[in-house]
This record gives structure tokens, C-alpha cells and sequence, in this order.
């Protein structure tokens, strides 16, 4: 049963913040299922070339906010990125509420109060990554030029 099939994309790292460089996988269920997809896998190209786009997208993202290996610090940008997603969703469970109040009176509350849970939910989503990058992003071991 040994596929010997990928399991991870891979990447070229570069930090925004100090220029270091070093190639990556990023793993996880999607990845591989792209990353077998990109080795020509007939079964798992069936997933389409949407999957095969989420999977990227999800992997850059996820490489961005990786720290980095060398001064430990994260894109600012990818950062802002879920700061914005976060916010969103904060302004929509705000937008809710009012909403609900507003349109319902008093039993709009209910209303208001999916809303806060869905937008609560789209700010979980958006956060999500910032644990999961340390975890899904693995950096190779840097070359061992300057030996300490
Ligand atoms: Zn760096």
C-alpha cells in the first residue's frame, strides 16, 4: 500500500521582513490531495482544478504567516489580511444586531444573535490559520553554510 505520493506543496519561502530564503511544504488534507493532483495523479486530479486553486491559495496564505525560520517574525501584510478578515466579520455581527434590533424590536434578538454567531464563526475562520501555520508549514533545514 506504499504510494510514495506527495503529501505536501511545495514552496520557495522568502521573508517580507529579512529576505531569508528556504524551500517549504506545506501539508495538510487539501494539500496533499493538490500535490498528488500536480504529480499527475489521475484519481485525485477527479477534484478538479478548483480544489487544486483553494489548495494553493490556502498554502500561501498559510506560508505567509508561517513564522520565519531565521528571525521568527510574520509577513505583515498576511497579517493585516486576517486583521481585515476579522474585522469584517466583527462589523458584520454588529451590522446584525442592529438589524435584528431594529427590524424585529425585542424578538429580533434572536435574530441578532445568529448573526453574532455567524460572524463569529467568520472571525474564527479567518484566525484559524495563524495556529495552523506553524503547524502545516515546514521549512527545510537550512543549508549549513556558516557553522557557529
Ligand atoms: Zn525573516
Amino acid at each position: 500500500m506504499a504510494d510514495g505520493g506527495a503529501r505536501e506543496l511545495r514552496f520557495r519561502y522568502r521573508c517580507v521582513r529579512c529576505g531569508f530564503e528556504i524551500d517549504a511544504g506545506v501539508g495538510g488534507a487539501r494539500m496533499a490531495l493538490a500535490a498528488r493532483m500536480l504529480e499527475g495523479d489521475g484519481l485525485a486530479a477527479l477534484a478538479g482544478g478548483a480544489t487544486l486553486a483553494r489548495a494553493m491559495g490556502e498554502a500561501t496564505h498559510l506560508l505567509r504567516l508561517a513564522p520565519c525560520p531565521r528571525c521568527g517574525r510574520r509577513s505583515r501584510r498576511a497579517l493585516a489580511a486576517v486583521a481585515g478578515g476579522v474585522a469584517g466579520a466583527l462589523v458584520l455581527a454588529g451590522g446584525g444586531v442592529v438589524a435584528g434590533v431594529v427590524v424585529g424590536g425585542l424578538p429580533g434578538w434572536g435574530l441578532a444573535a445568529v448573526g453574532a454567531l455567524a460572524a463569529l464563526f467568520v472571525a474564527l475562520r479567518a484566525l484559524a490559520p495563524l495556529w495552523r501555520a506553524p503547524r502545516s508549514v515546514v521549512f527545510d533545514a537550512p543549508p549549513q553554510s556558516s557553522p557557529s
